[in-house]
């Protein structure tokens, strides 16, 4: 559904991304682990153009997204591709001025057009999915880290994305609030989310992707399972990051 084709992207002589493929599958789960600063925020950033790469092409139904917002001819353009490809991070981000609900029913009202009634009945039934209907009238800062970011996962949810990209997403919380905000992300998988995953939880990763990605100085060392990747790598530099993170 979404790929990368010799994926290139330089902030002036830096080059952070030297040539990725990456072609994700329908209800496929790829988990991207690398060290920090090897390019994985600016890789995902790249596939729903959130940065504009300087190489290669990203394609969305087997189609190659322009430079433009709108589509043109064989051209899918950047607005479509955001509306369908959803992204989450580790700063959630929310609307701090808005309830949980207006949080979630934003974009399906602005960006979609929706009934306001339609969409809050649609973001009820994600707020219940992620376990926070009861705070649907709460403010973002009322909201524990774990709940925040369940509400980011529940607002990317609500524009009914065909890839869900998420950046991190229990990096900036406690602990104890990591697990909630997985088992979120793990039922997603169960059904059928397509998702790219950037994480340094290894057990996760291993556990919820269907293939694993490490990147490293900007390119893609080594890919395969789980099993392989993370459980028995064979590259040094992935067997000292997975030690690491163990
Ligand atoms: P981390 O695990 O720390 O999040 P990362 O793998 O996500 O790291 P990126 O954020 O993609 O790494 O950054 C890759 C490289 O690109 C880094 O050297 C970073 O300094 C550089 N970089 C990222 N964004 C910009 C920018 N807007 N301008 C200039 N350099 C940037
Ligand atoms: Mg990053």
């Amino acid at each position: 559904v979404i790929e990368a084709v010799g994926l290139r992207k330089s902030y002036g002589t830096l080059e952070v991304l030297k040539g990725l493929d990456l072609s994700l599958d329908r209800g496929e789960v790829v988990a991207l682990i690398g060290p920090s600063g090897s390019g994985k925020s600016t890789f995902i950033r790249c596939l729903n153009m959130m940065e504009v790469p300087t190489g290669g092409t990203i394609r969305f139904r087997q189609k190659p997204v322009g430079k433009q917002f709108r589509d043109k001819g064989e051209e899918i353009g950047i607005g479509t591709l955001r509306r369908h490809v959803g992204m989450v991070f580790q700063h959630f981000n929310l609307f701090p001025h808005k309830t949980v609900l207006q949080n979630v029913t934003e974009g399906p009202i602005v960006v979609c057009n929706r009934p306001k009634r339609e969409a809050e009945e649609l973001a009820m039934d994600l707020l219940a999915q992620v376990g926070l209907a009861e705070k649907h009238g709460a403010y973002p800062n009322h909201l524990s880290g774990g709940q925040k970011q369940r509400v980011a996962i529940a607002r990317a949810l609500a524009m009914q994305p065909e890839v869900l990209l998420l950046d991190e997403v229990t990096s900036a919380l406690d602990p104890e609030l990591v697990g909630e905000v997985l088992a979120v992300i793990r039922k997603l998988a169960e059904e059928g989310m397509t998702m790219a995953i950037v994480t340094h939880e290894m057990a996760f990763a291993a556990d919820v992707a269907s293939r694993v990605l490490f990147l490293d100085q900007g390119v893609i060392a080594e890919t395969g399972s789980a099993e392989e990747v993370i459980l028995n790598p064979q590259n040094p530099r992935l067997q000292g990051f997975v030690a690491r993170f163990k």
